[in-house]
């Protein structure tokens, strides 16, 4: 079991507030609940002006990018970064799955969604129980369930096997059907972001396109990006190139979204790895608050 109980969603809320209270024009609310009715929370610091919006923790299994992110947060409330948020204003969904993260992380072991959850991966054997698991706690996989080629998702991930709930690249029974991915593309409507980053694990890599829609700037924001964490820029592969909120963001805005999968090794990657991952994902954020 390469499980961690080191971390777990627990504390995050109260982290959430104080990091929120030192940054300069904190924010932070609720905007939206997962299945099991976790609250699922945003916060804000920076004056007004260009709007960054920052996730993790889409994948269960790489519940990681919450905490890594969470560092971050702190770091820049903490002035860091001179005037880094004098005209930019960040915004912060640091767990998008959080009941998925509560089963891998070892925190939601018994009940019936715990229950349903071991039914739906004793259907799938090859798949590690729980730290094979991606998806939210009902088996959808909550980054394949934007409004961008989810038809293409659908044929890719059916012909796959992936054809039911499962641990991981279900894509639903429709696209926003997940309320985590519908609150998220709610939260992203309103913020309207300049640019938006999604945390994932693993390759020290970085995906940038969705098709052949290269929106203005993504390419050189990307290249600084990559030279920042010594990360590799790279094309969506094929096979997930479909319904992922970065694909949905670059086709609604046609403004720069990334996928970046952070570190090294199988998912779920060990918290012991978090500080040798840390500095790389640390530089790569910070180049995309102070503009690419
Ligand atoms: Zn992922």
């Amino acid at each position: 079991m390469k499980n961690s109980t080191e971390w777990s969603p627990r504390g995050i809320g109260e982290q959430i507030l104080r990091t929120a209270s030192r940054g300069p024009n904190g924010a932070a609310g609720i905007y939206g609940r997962s299945v099991a009715g976790a609250a699922l929370r945003w916060f804000a610091m920076g004056r007004s002006g260009r709007r960054v919006l920052l996730t993790a923790a889409h994948h269960a299994n790489e519940w990681i990018t919450a905490p890594l992110l969470m560092r971050f947060a702190g770091e820049l409330a903490a002035g860091t970064w001179p005037g880094a948020l004098d005209d930019t204003r960040v915004w912060f969904a640091p767990l998008v799955n959080p009941d998925g993260v509560n089963l891998v992380t070892g925190q939601l072991t018994s009940g019936s969604l715990y229950e349903n959850a071991q039914s739906i991966a004793a259907q799938f054997p090859q798949v590690p129980f729980p730290d094979g698991w991606k998806a939210n706690i009902r088996g959808v996989d909550l980054n394949l369930q934007y409004p961008a080629g989810w038809e293409e998702a659908k044929k890719i991930k059916y012909a796959a096997g992936w054809d039911r709930p499962a641990p991981r690249d279900y894509v639903g029974s429709a696209p926003l059907c997940a309320p985590e991915s519908r609150a998220l593309y709610r939260l992203t409507k309103r913020v309207s972001p300049d640019l938006v980053i999604a945390l994932h694990t693993q390759g020290r890599v970085i995906y940038w396109r969705y098709l052949d829609l290269e929106p203005p700037g993504a390419q050189a924001c990307g290249e600084a990006l990559a030279a920042a964490s010594g990360y590799t820029l790279e094309d969506t592969p094929y096979a997930s190139g479909y319904a992922g909120y970065k694909d949905w963001f670059v086709l609604e805005y046609d403004r720069p979204g990334y996928t970046v999968e952070c570190g090294e090794g199988e998912n779920p990657l060990p918290y012991s790895d978090f500080d040798s991952i840390y500095p790389d994902v640390r530089a790569l954020l910070a180049q995309a608050v102070l503009g690419c």
